[in-house]
């Protein structure tokens, strides 16, 4: 049984738990739900992360997505450097901002105007506050197992019976904000319809991970979208399509471009900072007119706009942008799920599926792959543990937690994803 050396990590983490609760700064890196010691970085190079002890990894966390076109790639960390030499952020506006924003919209038209942010919890809290704003409702809709960042209002599950206003997930959020925010089943198209001819004219709007890549990976059912879409049109509600995760993720043109459901606003970050920190929300123009100093609703950030994450974000578009990036990086995932599904079987683990969407990807041990976040729930998540720790010991770098979908970057091809499969065989055997 492999093991690697953990003490560097260890003696870090024991030291960061003195000044920073449970010694992260986001708390999935803590390792809660997979347990044992949570591995800190030193570095990272295309499809690959050292921890503290020297040990590599195979990352298929990528920065929890941005990683896109592989770490450290030298595109992206000459642009980088060459911005800094220009001073790290002015609080004024910049050229390149026009140049990124212009660039989102050829691909994402429904972004007829967009503001940037310095996060996607930003992004999604201000596209909420225009939603509301825009209507003069207060209501919004969300989904079980959605994440939208750690927004007051959306951090709030379902309350007990149908169509119910929700409860808090969080202390400090308060139950008459949690009011606020309606709960339904991702993938319930009856609950939706139903939601809307009791509330419709309540609501502001509905915010949805159009795939969702944070309760694992799950796919939009058939007419799903389009039924949000469609529930919105008639009742007057801005349709918020969270692509915080899957823009410039899944493909060129989000889910919006998959699935052609135009939404009202999307909001974005991730792959778009390039590794930086970087959201925006934007949307059909009339509603983004809304926005101060144009309208009534308030928004603003002193680093929004910063001109190092613009040109670390500019630079990893550029490399995107070539042809056959996304068959590539599409084809590489979906290959990978095949093999992994069918080393899981040679191996005799028959309650093991895999899916993937672009560049983002779900393991799962159960036998379809989940529709809602109860699927979600009942899949077999000790043996997900031992598969997570098995593949780390070997190398392997999975997200600590079941609920979380995984990533790759075009520069897992070859080499990296060779040991992945090979670390797969022996986990798969060792957790028999
Ligand atoms: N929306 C989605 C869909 C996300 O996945 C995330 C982060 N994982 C956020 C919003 C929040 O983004 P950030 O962590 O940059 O605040």
């Amino acid at each position: 049984m492999p093991h690697n050396p953990t003490a560097k990590s260890e003696a870090l983490f024991a030291q960061a738990q003195h000044t920073i609760p449970g010694g992260v700064n986001s708390p999935v890196r803590a390792f809660r739900s997979v347990g044992g010691t949570p591995r800190f970085f030193a570095k990272a190079k295309g499809a690959y992360g050292w921890d503290a002890d020297g040990n590599r990894y195979v990352d298929y966390i990528c920065s929890w997505g941005p990683a896109i076109v592989g770490h450290a790639h030298p595109d992206v960390i000459a642009a980088v450097q060459q911005a800094c030499t220009h001073g790290l952020s002015f609080g004024a506006p910049t050229a390149a901002e026009i140049e990124i924003a212009e660039w989102i919209r050829e691909h994402l038209p429904s972004m007829e105007m967009m503001r940037l942010t310095s996060s996607g919890t930003e992004a999604t809290m201000s596209a909420i506050r225009v939603a509301r704003g825009y209507t003069g409702r207060s209501k919004i809709v969300k989904f079980e197992g959605c994440y939208h960042g750690h927004v007051d209002s959306l951090l709030v599950k379902a309350g007990s019976g149908l169509l119910t206003f929700g409860n808090p997930t969080s202390a400090g959020v308060p139950e008459s904000f949690a009011a606020e925010t309606i709960v339904l089943d991702y993938n319930d198209i009856d609950a939706v319809k139903r939601c809307f001819t009791e509330h419709g004219s309540q609501i502001a709007g509905v915010i949805v991970e159009p795939v969702a890549g944070n309760m694992n990976l799950v796919k939009p059912v058939k007419g799903f979208l389009e039924a949000l879409r469609a529930q919105c049109d008639a009742h007057g509600a801005v349709l918020i399509f969270d692509e915080v995760m899957t823009g410039f993720r899944v493909g060129m043109q989000g889910v919006q471009g998959l699935s052609g459901v135009r939404p009202d606003m999307t909001t974005l970050g991730k792959v778009i900072g390039g590794g930086m920190p970087m959201g925006a929300f934007g949307g059909r123009q009339d509603i983004m007119q809304c926005v101060a100093p144009l309208g009534p609703v308030y928004q603003a950030g002193t680093l929004s706009g910063n001109p190092v994450a613009v040109a670390a974000g500019l630079a990893t578009l550029k490399i995107i942008s070539a042809p056959g990036f996304y068959d590539k990086l599409t084809a590489m995932t979906a290959q990978l799920m095949h093999d992994l599904q069918a080393i899981a079987r040679e191996c005799g683990e028959h309650n093991f599926c895999t899916d993937s969407v672009g560049g983002m990807f779900g393991i799962y041990f159960s036998p379809t792959p989940p529709v809602t976040f109860d699927d979600v729930h009942r899949s077999d998540r000790d043996k997900f543990n031992r598969f997570f720790h098995a593949m780390l010991d070997r190398g392997v770098y999975l997200a600590p937690s079941a609920f979380e979908a995984g990533f790759l970057s075009i520069q897992h091809d070859g080499e990296p994803i060779a040991h992945t499969l090979q670390a797969a065989r022996e986990s798969f055997q060792a957790i028999a």
